[in-house]
C-alpha cells in the first residue's frame, strides 16, 4: 500500500485551467471537475471557476464507492458524470458534511440511483424542515455521536461538531491515508462564513478548526470545503484570521458602535484581499458584528 505521508503534495497548490461554464456560472462539460489523486484511493473534486459548490471528496476502490459532500442541484447531471466516472460505476454512500445547497444540491439525485445517504441525525433533521430542499435526498443513515466506516481497507471516521459553521457539521477522518474533509469547517486563503440562521458561531468554528489541528500532522491533507486543499500550517493560519477579526471588531463593540458606524470605519477592510463569491468584506463585518453582540 502506497505510503502516502511521504508523499509529495505540492502539486496540490498548482493551478490548472478551469472547466466550461454557462452565464449563471453552471459547469457546462465534465471537466468542470477536476479530481485529485491524494492517493490510497481518495480524491478531492475541485473546481476552478464557476460556482459548482463545495469540494468534494471521495474514495474509489475494489469494495464501495464513497462521495462527501456533491454541490449545487444545477450541476448535477456533471457531477454525477464525474463522480460516476472516477467511481466506475453508481456510488454506493454519500456523506453529507451539512445543510447547505451547494454541499447537498444533488442529493435526490444519488438517492435516485440507489447511493445511501448518511448524516448526522442534527444535519437531517434541518434538511427535514428546509422548503428548498428536496425530500427525496434525505439521509436514510443517521448517528448521533461518531461513526466510523470500514471500506476498501481504509478506516473512515465520521466526526460532528456543533454550533460552528452551522448547527451540525461533520468531518471525515481518512485515517490510514492521512486525508480529512472538513465540510465547511475551512475555508482556505478566503473569508470564512458562519451560518447565523442556523447555528452558525465563531467561538465554536474557531474550536473545531482547532481540534481538527490536532488531529493533524505537517503532512495531513485538509480538504477546505472552500478554496484550496489545505494542510495544517494553512488551518492554523484559519484560526489566526479568525481570532484577529474577533480582536479587532471587540472593541468597537465594547465601545458601543452601532453596525452602521463600524461599517463606516471598516475595521476589516485590511482583509479585503480574502473577499470572495457572495463574502464581501462588508457581509464579513455583519455577520461578525451579530454573532459578537447576539452570543
Ligand atoms: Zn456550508
Amino acid at each position: 500500500m502506497t505510503d502516502t505521508s511521504s508523499t509529495d503534495r505540492s502539486f496540490l497548490h498548482g493551478h490548472s485551467e478551469g472547466g466550461v461554464w454557462d452565464k449563471a456560472g453552471a459547469p457546462t462539460g465534465q471537466d468542470a471537475w477536476r479530481p485529485l489523486d491524494l492517493g490510497q484511493g481518495v480524491y478531492a473534486l475541485e473546481v476552478d471557476g464557476g460556482n459548482p459548490g463545495g469540494t468534494i471528496g471521495m474514495l474509489v476502490g475494489d469494495e464501495s464507492s464513497v462521495l462527501i459532500d456533491n454541490g449545487l442541484e444545477k450541476s448535477a447531471a456533471v457531477t454525477v458524470a464525474a463522480t460516476e466516472k472516477l467511481a466506475g460505476g453508481p456510488i454506493d454512500y454519500l456523506i453529507s458534511t451539512h445543510l447547505h445547497a451547494d454541499h447537498v444540491g444533488c442529493n435526490a439525485t444519488y438517492a435516485a440511483a440507489g447511493t445511501t445517504i448518511i448524516s448526522h441525525v442534527d444535519t437531517r433533521r434541518l434538511l427535514s424542515v428546509d422548503d428548498t430542499f428536496d425530500k427525496a435526498g434525505l439521509p436514510v443513515l443517521t448517528f448521533s455521536d461518531r461513526a466510523t466506516i470500514h471500506l476498501n481497507g481504509l478506516t473512515l471516521e465520521l466526526i460532528p461538531f456543533a454550533n460552528a459553521h452551522t448547527l451540525s457539521d461533520t468531518i471525515v477522518h481518512f485515517v490510514e491515508a492521512n486525508i480529512i474533509h472538513t465540510g465547511d469547517l475551512f475555508f482556505n486563503k478566503i473569508y470564512p462564513f458562519m451560518d447565523l440562521d442556523n447555528g452558525g458561531n465563531i467561538d465554536g468554528f474557531i474550536a473545531a478548526q482547532r481540534q481538527i489541528i490536532d488531529m493533524a500532522n505537517d503532512d495531513t491533507v485538509i480538504i477546505a470545503g472552500h478554496g484550496p486543499i489545505g494542510n495544517k500550517a494553512e488551518m492554523q493560519t484559519a484560526v489566526d484570521l479568525l481570532l484577529a477579526i474577533k480582536a479587532t471588531m471587540k472593541p468597537l463593540i465594547e465601545q458601543g458602535m452601532s453596525m452602521e458606524d463600524v461599517l463606516q470605519e471598516n475595521p476589516l477592510s485590511v482583509f479585503e484581499h480574502l473577499a470572495w463569491f457572495h463574502i464581501t468584506t462588508e457581509r464579513m463585518t455583519k455577520i461578525i458584528y451579530h454573532l459578537l453582540t447576539e452570543g
